[in-house]
């Protein structure tokens, strides 16, 4: 009896008994849905793969692997699973179910929130990074609440961390060139100070696909040679809580809300710990105070190469 089922199931579906011992597209299944719910979504899919190698028109393996997809983050290959779902179940309630997901992915984003009135806008800024275990928990956090800001970075952690750089400029945020080294430029050539520039700028292009439009000099150290030679506006600050030499959260919280004001430039770094553990407190104090954090760019509007920042005065 079993001999003659697997006679006909190998008539049936001939490319099963070279995909191996197993054709139970159920088993596949459920092991995808036993990997998906222990937090392993590789083993997910290749499980979902498997089966949709012997049926490539499954529904269920659609299905979840549309779900795994879409808890992955891969927006665009959960969409074509939804649509197989769609398709296959055309009219029914897993490809109406899978319709409305689509829609609901697809939909435009909502507008942004309108900036405060007036110009009580201020630009929170990162220096020294990307560093890999702060600066992703550091975008979990503005992530959360919908605020953008600046990261001036250092070349060679920019080539080691390209991932954390595409994040940042895909999360909305301002990539922005430190330098290469954390040198002072004001003792360097011409040739060496625009060396510095390039290559940082070249590495965060290749990294995010975006080019930088603003620099921070290391130190903040500038002079009329460093400002003709960098080819962007110079962001200083007005706000620095000194969070590198005093690390600790309540302090930098502190003196970053005393000094904040419409138009400030608050300089931070996100390679230290205590100044990432103190951001929610800071956006507090920043919405607390009625400013809505902006990136340097759009708080200083379109400015000249050359022309130094440390606070956009308000104009009304
Ligand atoms: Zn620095």
């Amino acid at each position: 009896m079993r001999m003659l089922l697997m006679i006909v199931l190998a008539s049936l579906l001939p490319a099963v008994v070279d995909a191996g011992p197993s054709p139970d597209l159920g088993a596949h299944c459920m092991a995808a849905l036993l990997a998906k719910q222990a937090g392993r979504p590789d083993a997910a899919v290749s499980e979902l793969h498997a089966a949709l190698d012997i049926d490539p028109n499954y529904l269920e393996a659609h299905w979840i692997l549309a779900w795994v997809l879409h808890d992955r983050g891969q927006k665009s290959a959960a969409i074509a699973e939804f649509a197989q779902v769609a398709r296959i179940d055309d009219g029914g309630t897993y490809g109406r179910d899978a319709q409305k997901t689509i829609d609901r992915l697809t939909a435009p984003p909502p507008p942004p929130p309108p900036p405060a009135a007036g110009r009580a806008l201020v630009a929170l800024t990162f220096d020294d990074g990307p560093d890999p275990n702060l600066t992703p928990k550091l975008l979990d956090l503005l992530r959360a609440r919908g605020v953008k800001a600046t990261f001036f970075m250092l070349g060679p952690l920019v080539k080691r961390y390209p991932a954390i750089v595409k994040r940042i400029a895909d999360e909305g945020h301002e990539v922005a060139v430190h330098a290469w080294d954390h040198r002072l430029l004001t003792g360097m050539s011409a040739a060496g100070v625009r060396s510095q520039m390039d290559r940082t700028r070249d590495a965060i292009a290749a990294a995010c696909g975006v080019t930088p439009r603003v620099m921070r000099p290391p130190y903040g150290g500038h002079n009329a040679m460093v400002r003709n030679t960098v080819g962007m506006p110079v962001i200083l600050w007005d706000v620095d809580p000194n969070d590198w030499r005093d690390r600790n959260s309540g302090t930098v919280r502190r003196r970053i809300a005393n000094g904040m004001r419409p138009g400030s430039i608050v300089l931070m770094h996100d390679i230290h710990a205590t100044t990432v553990a103190a951001v929610p407190g800071i956006l507090d104090d920043a919405a607390a105070k009625g400013l809505t954090p902006v990136t340097v760019s759009d708080l200083i509007g379109g400015a000249k190469a050359g022309s130094v920042w440390t606070r956009v005065k308000p104009r009304d």
